[in-house]
């Protein structure tokens, strides 16, 4: 059973390859690594719970990282794994990465298996419900009794992993891109992918439930260097300001601080009672391995230090 004082956060950071465009112009690999815990860029060193290198498969991180999270979901904790990172960092390869793919899927097609792995070897007296949300472009809202709630979704419950794969492909149809110079396939919003599970046993009628928070959070780069204008500027503001803002609550929380400040950010709100409690944190701090990127790369080492 879950202890509801017990609380963990782990921060890990994970570097991608150098990409074809950067090897082609010859750009220089920066970090070097030290141990499994440590990464330096120019002498800094900057530690994690894991330091995964530009090599890691999928597998493997899935395995240091998510597995665990998803017993202790079914255990009846609530978990969040967020991914944190300028565009083009490897966010959205760690969350997903190719969805169909066994080889190249990232962690939430690795999780909804597992679940439903489990789910299938368990004997006939426990009853499963899975209901899931994903959302790509979270705008939140609160209810007449102030409980904070996701525009424009709903929850709805699901029988198979391909069921929850049709999910996630839904929810990416409805993305809203704003383009930017930097890459015209990522947006600045953050994807939101929950997994509800209430067990239930039938002939004790003991129940239980976990909740699990995948978060690709937008883009971390600094507005100037998307060359964002107008509404797209206003947005990329409120977005720095809601990632700042989710960094605050994280290091309150790691300090173990009497006073954490949820609801200063949408994102907060909705992810209380997933953060703070009964809880399993994971950020992911995902960096280039580019010189072109230096300056982001250590402020989002930074971003990922204050967490610990
Ligand atoms: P983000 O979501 O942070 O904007 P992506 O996950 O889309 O970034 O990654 C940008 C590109 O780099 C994609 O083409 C992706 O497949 C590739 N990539 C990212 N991380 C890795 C990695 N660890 N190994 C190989 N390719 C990667
Ligand atoms: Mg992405």
């Amino acid at each position: 059973m879950a202890d509801p004082a017990e609380c963990t956060i782990k921060v890990v950071c994970r570097f991608r390859p150098l990409n074809s465009a950067e090897v082609a112009r010859g750009d220089k690999y920066i970090p070097t690594f030290k141990g499994d815990d440590c990464v330096q860029i120019a002498n800094k060193p900057y530690h994690f719970d894991r330091v995964f290198q530009s090599n890691t498969t999928q597998v493997q991180f899935y395995n240091a990282v998510a597995q665990k999270i998803v017993k202790d979901v079914l255990d009846g904790y609530n978990g969040t794994i967020f991914a944190y990172g300028q565009t083009s960092s490897g966010k959205t390869h760690t969350m997903e990465g190719k969805l169909h793919d066994p080889e190249m899927m990232g962690i939430i097609p690795r999780i909804v298996q597992d679940i439903f792995n489990y789910i299938y070897s368990m004997d006939e007296n426990l009853e499963f419900h899975i209901k899931v949300l994903s959302k790509t472009n979270l705008s939140v809202h609160e209810d007449k009794n102030r409980v904070p709630y996701v525009k424009g979704c709903t929850e709805r419950f699901v029988c198979s992993p391909e069921e929850v794969m049709d999910a996630i492909d839904e929810g990416k149809n409805n993305r809203h891109v704003a383009v930017t110079n930097m890459n015209e396939h990522s947006s600045r919003s953050h994807s939101i992918f929950l997994i509800n599970i209430k067990q239930e046993n039938t002939q004790t009628e003991q129940k239980l439930t976990g909740k699990l928070y995948l978060v690709d959070l937008a883009g971390s780069e600094k507005v100037g260097k998307t060359g964002a204008e107008g509404t797209v500027l206003d947005e990329a503001k409120m977005i720095n300001k809601s990632l700042s803002s989710l960094g605050n609550v994280i290091s309150a929380l790691a300090e173990g601080s009497t006073y954490v400040p949820y609801r200063d950010s949408k994102m907060t709100r909705i992810l209380q009672d997933s953060l703070g409690g009964n809880c399993r944190t994971t950020m992911v701090i995902c960096c280039s391995p580019s010189a072109f990127n230096d300056a982001e790369t250590r402020s989002t080492l930074l971003f990922g230090q204050r967490a610990k």
